[in-house]
């Protein structure tokens, strides 16, 4: 690779959902990027298709700081709906009793994945005096109306771009417009199918005594006004970038764009970003269709929070990714050969090498950022990423990289790690149990004592057990049976 060739332009570009372009991101001097990121609904633990969702999100936010920019993020926490209203009453709680554990175990479910905490996680019930502005003003303004069920109504008629986002015929924008956020079976209600609901009106059978008093009576906010609301009230009219799961795109966010450009008058979000689904089988991973698994699910299962993150982050964010237990064991593994060449690095002592660490280390940030610049090809530049290990160990097995070098190679590796969060950087204790280290005693000793059938006899017992010795000059040493 040339010099020049190196030296490129380095810009991020990203694909964007309204236009179906790469676009470039452009910086503003002094100002960070506006993020907002659809949370998750309170109701229950999200599953490990939900955290593909967040996992991007956060791998994206790492890009965007590994490429210069600064970012202000919002991620908000849907504390109110029929779901959690429904589990309140079900549970005989007050909405926040009942929302506050999941809200905590969602936090803790970040935290073990090793996503960032991002500026500002709003709760919907703490914005709905905003809310109730908002509607009211799209009432003011003819963009709203009451329907017959008192519930008011978004007119998707009155909103001429309606369906710019997701690219939808009208027809079949009418048929989906208010999924999710039905008030009642009767379609009647409103003026047109597609319209849907900005403020629910309460219903006792359906809500207990969970409602909110506004001028267009009890009530609820839909789903689609909670995320417009805190969005433009903490980022303002207009911001950078959107992002949610692919089946956010209709109607969650086509219903967004309509609410906050109805209101403001102004262009609501520059740039759209969706991330594509966890899939089981085919289907999606789901709460209704019961295919899904929760992090702790997997935890339980003896997977880290760092195997996890790598299997979710390692395919590109706008292609299915297939969840399967093979897959986890090969992310796992995966993890396990980085894992071997901190460990190899840390144990270089002599000072002697090739002097072609520099030529390969470079080359490898290059071809990483590159791959990055390019949609967050993750894929591109993990592959960049284990090729730069492979030549690394290489140069290690000709005696090739001296301790000074290994000390500037884990340097580098910290550097991926500020995008990737989950390379075993740090040295993690083996638990071995008690047993198998009296076993692995033992069989030191019929080492020593040339009893080399026991010794046999010693080491298959242990792999029994889940564990290999391996054998080196420096000694031998217990490792996880891969
Ligand atoms: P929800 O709590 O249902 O609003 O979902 C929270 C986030 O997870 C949204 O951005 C969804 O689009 C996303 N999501 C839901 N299911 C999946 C899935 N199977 N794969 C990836 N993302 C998903
Ligand atoms: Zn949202």
């Amino acid at each position: 690779m040339s010099k020049t060739e190196m030296e490129q332009d380095e810009h991020l570009f990203l694909y964007d959902t309204e236009s179906k372009e790469k676009k470039k991101l452009i910086p503003k001097k002094g100002h960070p990027l506006k993020i907002y990121t659809c949370g998750p609904t309170v109701y229950n633990y999200v599953h490990i298709g939900n955290l593909r969702t967040f996992v991007f999100e956060d791998l994206l936010r790492r890009v965007l700081k590994f490429f210069g920019f600064s970012v202000q993020q919002v991620m908000n926490l849907t504390d109110v709906d029929d779901k959690t209203i429904l589990g309140a009453i079900k549970s005989n709680k007050s909405l926040a009793e009942y929302t506050k554990p999941f809200e905590r175990a969602f936090f803790d479910d970040l935290e073990t994945l090793n996503v960032e905490k991002v500026e500002s996680y709003p709760k919907a019930t703490d914005y709905i005096e905003s809310m109730i502005e908002m509607i009211q003003s799209l009432l003011d303004k003819g963009y709203a109306y009451i329907g017959k069920d008192l519930s008011v109504y978004f007119r998707i008629s009155e909103f001429s771009s309606y369906g710019r986002l997701s690219h939808l015929q009208l027809e079949e924008l009418k048929e989906g417009a208010s999924e999710r956020e039905n008030t009642s079976q009767d379609e009647y209600d409103k003026e047109n199918a597609g319209d849907f609901v900005l403020w629910k009106s309460f219903d006792e059978k359906r809500d207990g005594n969970i409602f909110w008093e506004s001028p267009f009576g009890r009530g609820r906010p839909g789903w689609h006004i909670e995320c417009s609301c805190m969005a433009t009230k903490i980022l303002g009219e207009t911001i950078d970038l959107h992002l949610g799961g692919v089946d956010n795109i209709f109607p969650h966010h086509e219903n967004e764009i309509a609410q906050s450009e109805a209101c403001s008058g102004k262009h609501f979000v520059k740039h759209w970003m969706h991330v594509e689904h966890l899939v089981v089988e085919g289907k999606k991973m789901s709460k209704s269709l019961g295919n899904f698994f929760t992090l702790r699910d997997l935890v339980s299962k003896g997977f880290s929070g760092r195997d996890i993150r790598f299997l979710l982050l390692q395919s590109h964010y706008r292609m299915p990714l297939n969840f399967t237990f093979q897959g986890l064991d090969a992310a796992k593994n995966s993890l396990r050969r980085v894992e071997d060449f901190v460990t190899r690095l840390n144990e270089i002592t002599h000072d002697t090498c090739a002097h072609l660490i520099g030529e390969h280390l470079s080359r490898a940030e290059f071809l990483f950022k590159k791959a990055l610049s390019d949609d967050v090809n993750i894929a591109q530049a993990m592959a960049a990423f284990f090729d730069m290990i492979r030549e690394i160990n290489t140069l290690c097995d000709h005696n090739g990289v001296s301790q000074k070098e290994a000390g500037i190679v884990l340097k580098t590796l910290e550097e991926f790690d500020k995008v990737l969060g989950c390379l075993p950087l740090t040295k993690q204790e083996l638990k071995v149990p008690e047993e198998v280290e009296s076993l692995f005693d033992q069989r030191q000793k019929a080492r020593a004592e040339k009893d080399f059938k026991l010794a046999d006899d010693l080491r298959d017992q242990i792999l029994e057990k889940g564990y290999i010795i391996e054998d080196s000059a420096l000694g031998s040493k217990l490792k996880l049976k891969p």
